[in-house]
């Protein structure tokens, strides 16, 4: 009887999504044995929830998954006979909602905008169109990337100073701030970690006798928080080449390779000894 179990939650863009293409099929081999494995692959990413539905179906995933940087965790009704506490049914799901009120971040934004003077522009601001050039998401996949409900990334524009200014800001409102790669995040207390503990423990109490091995997977800042809640954390290189030098965790695994391409071999690692 085989009583371990590894799990592996992963962002997607600049990850296991290439950062300019958003292909991940330089993670094919990765993929394909953890589907033969029969490995959970937790999707865990700043995008919503529409968004990552997308990529759940491309991926034939049909496990569950955790948007907008923690902002909800989302479990599939029936999934496995899972039992878990939940806010709300919705669309399938059993949802369990760490974020705050999409109006308090709007009401926030507005605020921000006033104290501050600053030029930023919310993704909610910015037309479809504008949202294509600055992605290179294609038109539907960017609309869908508006479709917040417990964070909203923006845009600065302005030198670091400005962006220092904003941050102190939006800590002084009682809210938080992460960055993913293009954008700032402006949310509450949700982060990628606590939605990660969150749905390890339901899957803790569902199989008390099974040990279950954490894997992580990420790119950004947005990551260090699912970095540290992981049994075993991968940093991928970022488009430049480099890895993002504020991620440090205990144990941190440099994965050989940009994006999908260090993704797949950090996986297919996993399993070759
Ligand atoms: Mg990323």
């Amino acid at each position: 009887m085989n009583n371990e179990k590894i799990i592996v939650f992963t962002d997607l863009d600049g990850t296991l999504l290439d950062h300019s293409t958003y292909s991940y099929s330089e993670a094919e081999d990765a993929l394909r044995l953890l589907k033969e494995k029969r490995v959970p692959l937790i999707l865990c990413s700043s995008k919503s929830r529409v968004e990552i539905e997308v990529y759940r179906e491309r991926l034939s995933n049909n496990e569950p998954f955790i948007s907008e940087n923690g902002g909800a965790i989302f479990i599939p009704e029936l999934y496995k006979g899972l039992k878990c506490e939940f806010d709300k049914i919705d669309n399938g799901y059993l949802v369990i909602e760490i974020g705050s009120e999409y109006k308090t971040l709007i009401d926030a934004f507005e605020q921000l905008k006033r104290n501050t003077g600053a030029n930023i522009k919310s993704i909610t601001e910015f037309t479809v169109d504008e949202i294509v050039e600055l992605t290179g998401l294609n038109k539907e996949e960017a609309s869908l990337a508006q479709k917040r409900k417990y964070t909203l990334p923006f845009i600065v524009n302005g030198g670091e100073e400005h962006v220092k200014n904003i941050k102190n800001e939006i800590l002084s409102l009682g809210l938080n701030y992460t960055e993913g790669a293009r954008f700032v995040h402006l949310m509450g207390g949700n982060d990628k970690g606590k939605a990660v503990k969150v749905l390890v423990d339901i899957f803790k109490k569902n199989y008390p006798e099974t040990r279950i091995i954490t894997i992580g997977l990420g790119d950004s800042l947005n990551d260090l928080p699912m970095l540290e809640a992981v049994d075993r954390a991968f940093l991928v290189k970022k488009e430049s080449g480099n890895y993002e030098e504020r991620i440090k965790t205990e144990g941190l695994i440099y994965a050989d390779g940009i994006g999908p391409v260090g993704w797949n071999k950090a996986v297919l690692g996993l399993f070759s000894r």
